[in-house]
C-alpha cells in the first residue's frame, strides 16, 4: 500500500513568519509551497492599504485564517483608552474587507499601572468593541502572552485569565487563542483548554529554544525546542477544534535565511512535529 500523501490542508502560516517578504511575495511563495492559508499581520498592508491587500488575496487561492492583531487596550489616560477602542473598531472593519472572521487580540500592557487595573481596562476595552464585532460578524480571540511580556505587551498571561474574561463577557463573538509558545509551561493548561471548549478559536505553534537568545525574536521551528506540541494539539482537538494550525515564528535567525527554503522546513516540521 502506498504511503498516505502528506496532509497540509490545515497548515496556516503567519505572514510575520516570513517578515522579509512583501505581501505579493508572500502570496506567491506560500502558493508555490502548497501552503493553503495565512494569518495576515497588519504590517503587511501598511504601505499599500487594506483594499489593495484584500484584492490581491481574493485573486489568490489563499485562505485568510485571521488578522493579527487587535488589542492594546491599556493606557494611563482615558483619552488613549478611547482611542484604542476606536482603533480596534477600525481593525474589525479591516477584517471584513480582508474576508476573515477572526481577529487575534494582544491585549496590551502599560508599565506603571497595577496589573489588576490593567486587566479591568482590557475587559472594558473588549466589552466596548464587542457590539461592533458582532455586527460585523467578526470573532475576537484573546491570546494570553507569556509572563515575560507582562511589562509592555499583555497583562493577560494565562489561559485562565483569558477564559475568565470570556466567561465575564459571555458572547459567542469572544474566545481565546492557544499559542504553545506562550502557554506550554502552565500546569493548568490542559484543564483550561478543556474549559475553553468551543470558545477556543485558534491555535498557534512554534517551539521554545534553549537557551533563548532573544525574548522576542528567537522562536524555534517545531521540533527544535522543548514544547510537547503533539500533546497540546491533542488537548486542543479534544475540545472539537478542527480549525487551521497556525505557524507563528518570530526569528532573527530565520528571517536572515532564504524564505522559500524556510517554508519547506516549516512544512517538514509541521508534518513531523505537530
Ligand atoms: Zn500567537
Amino acid at each position: 500500500m502506498a504511503a498516505p500523501l502528506p496532509d497540509c490542508s490545515r497548515l496556516c502560516i503567519h505572514s510575520i513568519t516570513t517578515k522579509p517578504w512583501s505581501l505579493p511575495e508572500i502570496i506567491d511563495g506560500y502558493t508555490r509551497a502548497g501552503v493553503p492559508a495565512l494569518t495576515l499581520w497588519r504590517m503587511h498592508y501598511e504601505d499599500n492599504g487594506v483594499i489593495e491587500a484584500a484584492k490581491r488575496l481574493r485573486d489568490s487561492a489563499l485562505r485568510v485564517t485571521s488578522l493579527c492583531r487587535g488589542g492594546f487596550f491599556t493606557a494611563s489616560s482615558a483619552r488613549d483608552r478611547e482611542h484604542a477602542k476606536d482603533e480596534n473598531r477600525r481593525i474589525i472593519d479591516e477584517a471584513v474587507v480582508l474576508g476573515t472572521n477572526l481577529i487575534v487580540l494582544v491585549c496590551g500592557a502599560t508599565p506603571g499601572i497595577p496589573l489588576p487595573e490593567q486587566r479591568r481596562q482590557i475587559l472594558d476595552g473588549i466589552a466596548a468593541v464587542l457590539p461592533h464585532a458582532q455586527t460585523a460578524k467578526v470573532r475576537l480571540a484573546i491570546e494570553p502572552l507569556h509572563p515575560m511580556y507582562a511589562d509592555s505587551r499583555s497583562a493577560v498571561n494565562t489561559l485562565e485569565q483569558a477564559n475568565n474574561m470570556v466567561t465575564a463577557l459571555n458572547s459567542d463573538w469572544l474566545g481565546v487563542t492557544i499559542d504553545v509558545y506562550h502557554l506550554w509551561w502552565d500546569p493548568t493548561l490542559k484543564s483550561e483548554i478543556e474549559r475553553a471548549g468551543r470558545s477556543l478559536f485558534s491555535f498557534h505553534v512554534s517551539d521554545w529554544r534553549t537557551p533563548t537568545r532573544d525574548i522576542l525574536n528567537d522562536r524555534a521551528l517545531m521540533g527544535e525546542g522543548c514544547i510537547d506540541i503533539p500533546a497540546i494539539r491533542a488537548w486542543v482537538e479534544h475540545t472539537g477544534f478542527r480549525g487551521d494550525i497556525e505557524v507563528e515564528i518570530f526569528s532573527n535567525t530565520y528571517w536572515e535565511q532564504d524564505q522559500a527554503g524556510f517554508l519547506q522546513r516549516i512544512k517538514q516540521a509541521y508534518l513531523t512535529h505537530v
